[in-house]
């Protein structure tokens, strides 16, 4: 068991790693022994993390890095390799939601502008292709890696209002199946590409669905959320740490190409 879950050694580089739920990944692998890489847009929170799991002991850098700009992540992977000489995992963390892509009762559908859907589908696709390409090509020269793309519950079944985000997700999955099989058909059987699709988390990109902002209460969407939750709670970041571990060691060596739900049952009730 501790072998097949072992991580220590393993080089990762995490987007958004600087976010909520993926800085509790970096934390996460680097407990287990893995040195990490935080690329985050933002240097202060990427850097926050980082000093934080080298302050206990663990090894990891940041990397101001923007998922939409190849030239960012190739100075990103440049920057990986020259502190580890490798990197065995991808995580496609950076993503999230903006409110000019989302309906309200105020915002009509009809009223959304195109800027605001491209803004969600450049985040959340195309910077995980991006960043798939650039940290996939040197997988591709080692002949091993392991790719981990950051999808949601929206991706299954579309969630009211976010429009934008819901359909970036879907085409996430699909990005997963067909990278999945393209470096196995291409480049090495040793190269794998799953999806975690979280569920509901309360973080800072749906913070202001979830909750009124003047008063911090859940709003009848966050209810409804929990409603329809059958373990009845929002999910907390370390709720996705086995699945990653899985995900990312040899436990699942014969496996690619999947999304996993981590939801609390979200996707498997109907509501009835
Ligand atoms: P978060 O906002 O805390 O983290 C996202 C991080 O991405 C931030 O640190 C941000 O600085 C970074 N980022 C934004 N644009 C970037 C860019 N262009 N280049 C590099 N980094 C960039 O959000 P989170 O909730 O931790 O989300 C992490 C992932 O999980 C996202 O893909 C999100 O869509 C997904 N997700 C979240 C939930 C949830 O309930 N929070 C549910 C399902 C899926």
């Amino acid at each position: 068991m501790d072998r097949l879950f072992d991580v220590s050694g393993k080089v990762a580089a995490i987007t958004g790693g600087g976010g909520i739920l993926c800085s509790e990944m970096a934390r996460a692998l680097a407990k287990r022994g893995a040195k990490v890489a935080v690329l985050d847009l933002s240097e202060e929170q990427a850097k926050a993390v980082a000093d934080e799991i080298t302050s206990q002991g663990g090894t990891a850098i940041a990397i101001k890095t923007d998922v939409l700009d190849r030239k960012s992540l190739e100075n990103a992977r440049g920057i990986v390799l020259e502190n580890f000489g490798k990197v065995d995992i991808l995580i496609n963390g950076a993503g999230g939601n903006k409110a000019e892509a989302t309906t309200s009762d105020t915002f009509e559908f009809f009223d959304i502008p195109p800027e605001a859907i491209q803004w969600v589908f450049n985040l959340n696709l195309l910077g995980t292709v991006l960043a798939t390409q650039v940290f996939g090509e040197q997988m591709a020269k080692q002949g091993e890696g392991v790719i981990i793309n950051i999808s949601s519950m929206a991706s299954i079944r579309p969630l009211t209002r976010t429009i934008g985000y819901s359909a970036a997700k879907a085409a996430i999955n699909n990005f997963t199946q067909w990278m999945a099989v393209h470096f196995n058909m291409n480049y090495s059987k040793n190269i794998r590409v799953n999806a975690i699709a979280p569920g509901f988390f309360l973080t800072n990109q749906n913070r202001f669905l979830l909750t009124d902002k003047d008063t911090g209460e859940m709003t009848p969407r966050g209810k409804q959320i929990i409603d329809h939750t059958p373990m009845g709670r929002y999910g907390d970041p370390e709720d996705l740490i086995g699945t990653l571990i899985y995900l990312v060691s040899d436990a699942s060596e014969f496996v690619t190409g999947i999304v996993v739900p981590v939801d609390g049952g979200f996707s498997s009730y109907s509501g009835v």
